[in-house]
């Protein structure tokens, strides 16, 4: 797809230049044009700030017709818009926010015979509800100006990423109504199963895939254990490594976003929150003062962040754990676009785990009755799809407990690509804290923490059993008279932290479930450990053994004598 020779190159390299003002291209964007008008479907990964939008919109300028583009959000599509203007490129958008007659304009010129536009942008669930927009498209495609559908954001086709949007899911029809109209899709994050799967959605044939590798050399990976001092710890670190320089504090709740910020401007900072319970003037206000630098920081649930084209943000803070891999490294990827040095500290606790996964069960009982009328979306889908995201949501606490792989290793493994943690160069806290490891076997010692939560009777939570296992004598471990119990005080010899990775490891490996007690939205979240007997019979009978990474230094691991 790199050969020069194309009948359009020439066009291509002038146009390039001349509308868009670039000096050249960057990787796969002349390959992926090159694919793409010769007719192909084509699907596109291609990190955040890799230049995806110019991958359609010189196509656009150069095929004759109309490129039709669903993008999920009305301000990113006007963002676009605005651009494309301003390089005098004719573009339009049909979207239920706007006037009656403006929409009637767009619709009278989209029907003319010399219609002006070069793109017509619209929302998913404009394709999916309405029909006038789909006879428009008929109409369209019947005048042969139908040239090329782009699906932006392409991965929230997928129940099983982490932005599934259920309008997405509709977008199949384009492929039915328009076989012969190559489609484009894009998006900055998709594992392989990710892409499997929106590839099948959309009814691609023998497409063409383009990947990218998703590491970002100028990112500076670390996760920081969550205290009671967060706040502090934040204003402290920016302070030193970034004072008055742009970022973003990704928060969990709005509330969250509020109680940041308010701290934050305390302290000095030119700060503020950004959430969807603002109204959308209150919002795009934010926005435009911090894209101008009047703010320098916006502490923002993660409804903040698509199309952000900021290319100074300077750090992207985690104030509580992401709900999956593949929104960490996006999230994360607003940083640094201009290719300088940027850092991404995520601040982790395990209570947090507890909170997200609760927000999550809730989500997905919303989940199934707001998309009950979609075929290929029922109840049944609902319980898996609360499986998947509590599954990547252990992958981003596995994430969190390990302190002795390569931050990128761990990311990219999770994208499919091979990466030698030397190329990290010192970049993650993991490379620059650990000069060499040593695998260890702590079968033993994961069979001790299976066998006490049996014995506490399956009905405390980790932190309990963690106590009852260093030899705590608390008032909750004396409470419930757990000083008593066989292996109380086991692994006391252990240093610390470790008994505590063992057992969130097998409950990230499912050999343990953590179940959530008793919660209130904002307020105490409780979860117990149960067993689960079919996968514990392996590591007990099998001869299955548990191997984990330690840092040289720490000491040899063997369980302690028991005192009963
Ligand atoms: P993405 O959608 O992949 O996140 P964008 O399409 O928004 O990225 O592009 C990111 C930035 O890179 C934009 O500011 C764009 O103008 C710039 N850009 C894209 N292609 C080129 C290029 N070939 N040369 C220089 N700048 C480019
Ligand atoms: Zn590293």
């Amino acid at each position: 797809w790199s050969s020069r020779d194309f009948s359009w190159t020439k066009e291509l390299e002038v146009n390039n230049k001349k509308v868009f003002g670039n000096h050249s291209f960057r990787p796969n964007q002349r390959e992926v044009i090159n694919a793409t008008m010769s007719g192909c479907d084509v699907f596109v990964l291609m990190p955040t700030g890799g230049g995806k939008s110019l991958t359609y919109q010189l196509p656009a300028l150069i095929n004759p017709g109309i490129t039709l583009v669903i993008s999920p959000l009305v301000s990113l599509i006007q963002d676009q818009i605005m651009h494309l203007l301003q390089a005098n490129i004719p573009a339009a958008y049909l979207s239920a926010n706007l006037e009656w007659a403006e929409q009637q304009e767009i619709l009278r010129e989209l029907n003319s015979d010399y219609c002006k536009y070069k793109l017509l942008y619209v929302t998913p669930e404009k394709v999916a509800r309405s029909d006038v927009l789909l006879r428009q498209l008929e109409s369209l495609h019947g005048r042969e100006l139908l040239s090329r559908i782009v699906i932006d954001e392409a991965h929230c086709v997928s129940q099983w990423g982490h932005d599934f949007r259920p309008d997405y899911q509709g977008l199949g029809v384009l492929k039915q109504k328009f076989p012969n109209t190559p489609v484009l899709a894009l998006t900055a994050t998709a594992t392989a199963s990710v892409k499997e799967d929106v590839v099948q959605a959309l009814g691609l044939v023998n497409c063409v895939v383009f990947r990218q590798s998703f590491n970002r050399p100028n990112l500076w990976y670390s996760v920081v254990p969550k205290t009671k001092k967060c706040l502090e710890d934040i204003d402290k670190f920016i302070r030193e490594n970034h004072f008055d320089e742009c970022g973003i504090i990704y928060c969990l709740s709005r509330m969250d976003c509020e109680k940041v910020a308010e701290k934050l401007q305390e302290c000095g900072h030119k700060c503020a929150f950004y959430h969807g319970s603002m109204d959308p003037d209150q919002r795009a206000h934010v926005q435009r003062q911090w894209s101008k630098d009047e703010i320098n920081i916006i502490c923002a649930t993660v409804a903040f962040g698509m199309g952000i084209n900021k290319p100074d943000v300077r750090f992207v803070i985690h104030h509580s754990l992401p709900k999956s891999v593949e929104g960490y490294h996006q999230e994360c990827g607003r940083a640094g676009r201009d290719g300088q040095r940027s850092s991404c500290v995520l601040y982790y606790s395990y209570s947090d785990y507890i909170r997200v996964k609760h927000m999550l069960s809730v989500g997905a009982v919303e989940q199934s009755n707001m998309t009950s009328g979609y075929s290929r979306f029922n109840a049944t889908n609902s319980g898996r799809l609360l499986e998947t995201n509590t599954e990547n949501l252990l992958r981003m606490v596995s994430y969190c407990e390990n302190d002795v792989d390569c931050r990128r290793l761990i990311q990219l493994v999770h994208f499919g690509e091979k990466f030698d943690s030397s190329n990290c160069h010192k970049t993650c806290d993991n490379c620059v804290k650990i000069t060499s490891f040593v695998e260890k076997d702590v079968t033993e010692i994961a069979k001790q923490l299976v066998e006490l939560v049996k014995l506490t009777g399956q009905k405390v939570s980790a932190s309990h059993i963690l106590e009852v296992y260093r030899g705590s004598l608390s008032q909750m471990v004396k409470k419930h008279r757990h000083e008593t119990v066989r292996l109380h005080g086991a692994g006391k010899h252990l240093a610390k932290g470790e008994a505590s990775r063992i057992l969130h490891h097998l409950v990230v490996e499912d050999f343990i479930a953590e179940v959530v007690k008793k919660s209130d939205f904002y307020g105490s979240v409780s979860s117990v450990l149960k067993v689960n007997e079919q996968k514990v019979r392996n590591m007990l009978f099998g001869g299955q053994r548990i191997i984990l990474r330690f840092p040289s230094s720490v000491k040899a691991s063997k369980p302690g004598k028991c005192d009963s």
